[in-house]
This record gives C-alpha cells, structure tokens and sequence, in this order.
C-alpha cells in the first residue's frame, strides 16, 4: 500500500479533465494571476476584444476553489457546488445560452427532530425565526452603523440559534464576525445546479485559454511602464495584470509588489479574515432521505450539522457541511476527525444502525492549501467598504480580480466571474 491516500483510508479521487495549457505568450497585453473563475472571465473578455492574454497559475490546474473529482464512478464538487442568486449569476445566463445542463435547486428541504419526521409546527417556527432574523439584519443594516451581524438579532431561543448557525456556515464564519452592513447585501435566492459539477462546469469554460500551469507569481514590478512579473518559471512582461489570487493568498505575501502597494489598498486586502466552509463526502445509500438535492435540517440533538446536502443530483453521495468553529475545532494532523464527527452527529440523529453502511470518502481542507487558504473573504464588522475599495486599479495598471470584490455575490464563483469581467473590460477600454 505505497498510496498515501490509501494509507489514510481516503477515497482517491479521479481527476476529471485533461487540462493542457495552450498558446501562452511571454509578453501579452494583460497578465492574469490565476486560472479559478475570476481569472477565467477575465481572459475570455479579453481575448474576444482581441487584446493578447496570458493566465498564471500556480497549481497544476485549472479552476481553483471550484474543481470536481469523480468518486465511485460519479462527479462531486470539492468546492463551490451551487449556483447561487441564479437571475444576476453569469455563470447561469451563460450556462443557458451555451444549453449546460443546468437544473433548478428543490426550494423544499428534509426536516427531521431527533431522527423522526418533523411536524408542520416545528417546520413553521424553523421557518417565521428565518423570516424574523432577515427582517431584522436588514433593517439594522439601513438604520444603523456597521457592527456584529449577530448584534441584530432579535432573541429566539433555540430556533434563532438554529438560524444564527446556519447564516454562519454560509457566511463562512460565526455572525458575530461578519459585518451586519456586508451581511444582507448578499443574493441568495435562486440557487441551480449543473450535472456533472460546477467544477466540471467551470473547467470547460476554460478551454483552449492561453494558461501556464504550476506557475506561482512571487513578485510584481510596476515602477516602470506596465508590470514585470516573477514566477516560480520565469519573468514575463505585460502592459496590465489582473490578480485573482484570493485574500488569504495575498495576505501571506505570496505575492510581493514592488514599489509597495498604496497604504488604503494593503489595508482593504489585510482587512479580511478567512471563510471557512468544508465538504465532508458522505457515500450513504441507505440515508433517510429521499428525492433529490435537497438540504436536511437536523434539529432537536446536542450537536446538530448546519448543512446537509443530500442525494446529490439523485446520487448516494451527501455534503456533511462544516462550518468555521467545527472545522476549526479539529486537530490538523488528524485527518479522520472530520469523518468522526460526521459520523457522530448523524448516529446521534438517527441512531448507530441508520448509519451502518454510510461511508465518509473525503474531507476537504481549502483553509490549509497553501493557493487558497480560506473558503472565501469575509468582512467583518466596521470594514463594511474594503470590497469596493479594491475596485480602483493600482496605477493604472494592476487591477485586483475575484470572489472577495463582489458586492451582491460574494463568496461565490458567480461574483467572482462578475469581477473578472468588470476589470477586464476597465482594461480594454483604458488599452484602446
Ligand atoms: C468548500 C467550498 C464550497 C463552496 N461552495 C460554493 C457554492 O456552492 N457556490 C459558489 O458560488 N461558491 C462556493 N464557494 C466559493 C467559490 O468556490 C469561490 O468564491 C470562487 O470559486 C472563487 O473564485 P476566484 O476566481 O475568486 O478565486 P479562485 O477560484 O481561488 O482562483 C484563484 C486562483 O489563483 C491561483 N493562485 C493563488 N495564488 C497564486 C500565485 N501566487 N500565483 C499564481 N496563481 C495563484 C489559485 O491557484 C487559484 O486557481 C465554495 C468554496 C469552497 C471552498
């Protein structure tokens, strides 16, 4: 047993596609640091302008926190899966026009109390306590200046701390470190998926993109006319670059800038703190939960999960979701902790027996990679402004790319798309 995955009794992954970088020049017009979807709206825009375009990446490929792996014969997402606030996505009105196989998400969800089917009562008090908390974060955010989300929130008992962990997990960390301002400009609503994965999906887009793989910038020079660009194979010039690398990445100083950026932009970047989200893959045919793609709410048991996704696209696989103080919780080199706890949550739910032949295949670790390390940005509170002050590009010439910019999609491969195009095209129209 030479495979390390197998020693550690985790599922080895298939890779999906045959990604092969095609066409990168040395000196483009536009150099674009990373090949995840902001990266990969942008040099689209740009190519079909007809300015020259090389994207950098530096792992070996593309598509970054949106990637899909096959598991026992079928696709699973490692990262992003939804699509989310599906009427302003790109990805979803691009995804029609192209005729992806894109399905609506179930708007119903699995509602269980100590594994026993739930009551309407229980659903309905579930359901006016959501209503109540959005009301309230979206109210406090008009009238009042920046704070804790959480500070928002009116008193609800066990329901509103229901509520409050599930806006958690997808806020990426507990409502008392997100900003109440940044909290309710989110879309959410509208969700699709595509079969085959939205890493899959994302991938294709990607096709034939001039790309160099396992090419890590380490330095950008932009004290004379346009960039100097130092990667781990070599320094190539452009007229403007475009950086997606996420905050995390940026705060680490993966990337240095020379001169120095101005004070308010380093201050935006640094001004994140890291979203934490993770997948752990449950394989569980005989899973109490029928139909397809639908969330599990599992309420009424000492430890409950924020997020269950399951028969995914009406297949045994689930997403036991993690949030930040779980995920957090765990010891690093202990990789079967994730599996432990899964398994443990869901026994205490639905008893030992129901989980007989539940298989945990993966867990996933986007905090610890070294290209990602963190899930997403988050603002927390009183920063309310750092995403849009990242929008003005530096010296006319580096423009900052990515998830963390959007506004109304933040987090999301949606609003990263949005924000690869919009610097693209404030680049072609300062190039022409
Ligand atoms: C587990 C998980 C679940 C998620 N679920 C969803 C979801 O359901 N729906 C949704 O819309 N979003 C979801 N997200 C968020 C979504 O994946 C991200 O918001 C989106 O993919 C970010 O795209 P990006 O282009 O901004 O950054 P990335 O995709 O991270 O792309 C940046 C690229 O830069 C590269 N890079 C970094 N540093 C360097 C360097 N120094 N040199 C060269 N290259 C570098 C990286 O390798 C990477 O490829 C999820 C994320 C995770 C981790």
């Amino acid at each position: 047993m030479n495979d390390p995955a197998a020693k550690r009794g985790v599922e080895k992954a298939v890779p999906m596609d045959h990604e092969t970088p095609t066409g990168a020049k040395a000196d483009p017009d536009v150099a674009i640091v990373g090949a995840g979807s902001a990266g990969i709206a942008a040099a689209r825009r740009l190519l079909a302008s007809g300015l020259t375009v090389t994207v950098l990446d530096a792992r070996n490929r593309i598509g970054g926190r949106t990637v899909t792996r096959r598991f026992k014969g079928h696709p699973v997402d490692l990262g992003a899966h939804w699509l989310h606030a599906g009427p302003i996505n790109p990805l979803v009105k691009l995804g029609h026009r192209r005729g992806e196989p894109l399905r609506r998400a179930p708007v119903d969800g699995h509602f269980f109390v100590r594994g026993r089917p739930g009551t309407r009562t229980e659903r309905a008090a579930l359901d006016r306590a959501f209503d109540m908390a959005d009301r309230a974060m979206t109210q406090a955010a008009r009238a009042r200046e920046d704070q804790p989300a959480a500070a928002a929130l009116p008193p609800m008992g066990p329901q509103g701390r229901r509520v409050a962990a599930i806006h958690g997990l997808v806020s990426g960390r507990p409502l008392d470190e997100v900003s109440l301002h940044d909290f309710p400009s989110m879309e959410y609503a509208d969700n699709l998926f595509i079969a085959g994965g939205l890493g899959a999906y994302v991938s294709r887009l990607a096709h034939h993109l001039p790309v160099r793989l396992g090419t890590a910038v380490h330095r950008i020079d932009w004290s004379g006319a346009g960039v100097g660009i130092e990667t781990s194979s070599g320094t190539l010039r452009a007229r403007a670059v475009i950086v997606t690398a996420p905050m995390a990445v940026l705060q680490q100083e993966a990337i240095r800038f020379a001169p120095a950026l101005p004070h308010p932009v380093a201050a935006a970047i640094n001004g994140f703190t890291q979203g934490v989200y993770e997948h752990v893959i449950l394989h569980w045919p005989d899973s109490p939960f029928r139909g397809a793609d639908r969330l599990a709410s599992l309420p009424g048991t000492h430890r409950q999960p924020p997020g269950l996704l399951t028969r995914i696209d009406g297949t045994p696989f689930h997403f036991f979701e993690l949030d930040q103080p779980a995920a957090s919780s765990f010891d690093r080199r202990d990789v079967h902790a994730p599996y432990r706890y899964a398994r443990a949550v869901l026994a205490e739910q639905f008893g030992h027996r129901a989980i007989r032949n539940l298989a945990t295949l993966r867990s996933t670790a986007w905090r610890h990679d070294p290209w990602s390390r963190a899930s997403w940005a988050v603002v927390p509170p009183g920063l309310y402004a750092i995403r849009d002050r990242l929008k003005a590009p530096v010296g006319e010439r580096i423009w900052f790319a990515g998830e963390a910019l959007s506004r109304a999609q933040w987090g999301t491969a949606g609003g990263a798309w949005e924000e690869g195009e919009r610097a693209a095209g404030e680049i072609i129209a300062m190039l022409r």
